[in-house]
């Protein structure tokens, strides 16, 4: 039998800005440096208990062991590809199950140097949306993840590198793990992953004790982030803070299936956030054909919200586009997806479908991928084909958690 443990913790430390914990501190009667104290220990030195924080007085520290919780998120399952993608299933306080998604060196996705690590998180449970493609939406929406769960999917995944980099074991040729693993079945990869080529920590010194790992954050995990406005946006901000996660705000990039009112709203936030828009298609059959939120927001309103954007803040928007074999790989959506990224300054960038079991949708040949870029670029639009990573390892978003939580259902996952 599922156990269900308890309702995810509203209050957990990690979901407090600064200034929240300011006013606290002061109800309490406490200086404000001790602000920055506890700020250090959550985000530089990154502890887990709250008695490590050894210069915060012991009346201090119960308080706020009474007031918060300092919850982490707990690493269920981690799966590894060939190409050193590293996936993450993490399980919440209330059991319910989410991914993140690492990917190492991308330049193609968002124009980075390559030496980049690029952490894709999740901000709901499930989701509501139902694209016809897509395995988040399969088993509908559960929750809202909370600001300290996303947050923390960022530092979990940090901690694991650094736990990686501190294990003192001689690390194999990238070439041999290679090859061994082509030979491997997943559940012994799975097991492996420990040999995998790890990643070496970029900027060790940064004022973290421990090293710095994801450059980017892409906000493409499960579900609609828009959808989870407020929470998401205090997450955003606490990564992004110089006495929080230190992400600039432009190396974070949150996509959006179209939701038309909140891409205004973010326009008129005062950071500068990444903002990438699940496209799929170019007209309105298309798009209505595999994507619900359509019919709500079709094209001409998303397409206005997106100018609105533009004129907001000046900023490149990135088209993301899954090539889906008959449904929009047509070369006759690549005109209008090209006048629609030349209104709106877009770059596109194309994916092949990842495969999802269950479900009857496939990525086309190779060639027909490179008809379709070739159209894009001789309309003079910056357009990438992703050559995919992690297509081994369910890499697309909810695939790993659905596949959990069928293959599991009925039991407890890990005790
Ligand atoms: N809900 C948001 C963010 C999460 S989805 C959005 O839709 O933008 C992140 C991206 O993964 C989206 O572009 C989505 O369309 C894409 N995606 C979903 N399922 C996929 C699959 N099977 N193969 C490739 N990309 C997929
Ligand atoms: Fe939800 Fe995005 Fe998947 Fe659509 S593509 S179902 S909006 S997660």
């Amino acid at each position: 039998m599922k156990t269900w443990n308890k309702n995810p913790v509203p209050n957990d430390i990690k979901s407090q800005t600064r200034a929240e914990l300011e006013a606290q501190f002061a109800v309490w009667e406490q200086p404000v440096y001790r602000v920055k104290q506890l700020m250090d220990w959550l985000y530089v030195q990154r502890v887990g208990d709250w008695d490590a924080m050894t210069n915060l007085p012991k009346a201090l520290r119960e308080k706020l062991r009474l007031e918060f919780s300092l919850g982490r998120l707990e690493l269920a399952r981690k799966q590894g590809a060939r190409d050193t993608t590293q996936k993450f299933l993490w399980r919440l306080a209330d059991h319910s199950l989410i991914e993140s998604v690492l990917i190492p060196a991308n330049p193609s996705l968002y124009g980075e140097p390559s030496d980049r690590h690029t952490l894709c998180v999740s901000t709901q449970v499930g989701c509501a949306y139902g694209c016809k493609f897509c395995a988040s939406g399969l088993d509908g929406w559960k929750r809202n993840l909370l600001p300290h769960e996303i947050v923390e999917q960022v530092l979990g995944v940090e901690r694991w590198s650094a736990e990686q980099s501190k294990a003192d074991r001689p690390k194999p040729a990238v070439a041999t793990v290679a090859e061994d693993e082509s030979q491997t079945s997943e559940a012994q990869r799975e097991s492996a992953d420990l040999r995998l080529p790890h990643y070496a920590p970029r900027n060790p010194g940064n004022g973290f004790p421990g090293p710095r790992l994801v450059d980017n954050v892409v906000i493409m995990g499960m579900g609609e982030p828009l959808a989870n406005y407020d929470n998401l946006l205090k997450a955003l901000r606490l990564l992004n803070a110089g006495w929080g996660g230190r992400i600039g705000a432009r190396k974070i990039t949150v996509s959006t299936s179209g939701l038309a009112p909140q891409i205004r709203r973010l326009a008129d936030e005062p950071e500068q956030f990444s903002l990438a828009v699940s496209l799929h298609g170019a007209t309105d059959a298309v798009r209505d054909r595999i994507m619900p939120v359509n019919r709500k927001f079709p094209l001409k309103e998303l397409a206005s919200a997106l100018e609105y954007y533009q004129s907001q803040r000046g900023r490149i928007i990135t088209f993301e586009y899954i090539l889906i074999a008959g449904v929009n790989d047509d070369l006759a959506q690549a005109k209008p997806l090209g006048a629609l990224a030349k209104r709106l300054n877009a770059k596109v960038n194309l994916i092949p479908y990842n495969t999802v079991e269950g479900l009857p949708w496939a990525r086309p040949e190779e060639d027909a991928c490179e008809k379709f870029l070739a159209a894009m670029r001789v309309q003079k639009i910056v357009t990438t084909l992703r050559r995919e990573k992690g297509h081994d390892i369910d890499a697309a978003c909810g695939q790993l958690r659905l596949k959990t939580e069928r293959e599991l259902s009925g039991v407890t996952l890990i005790s």
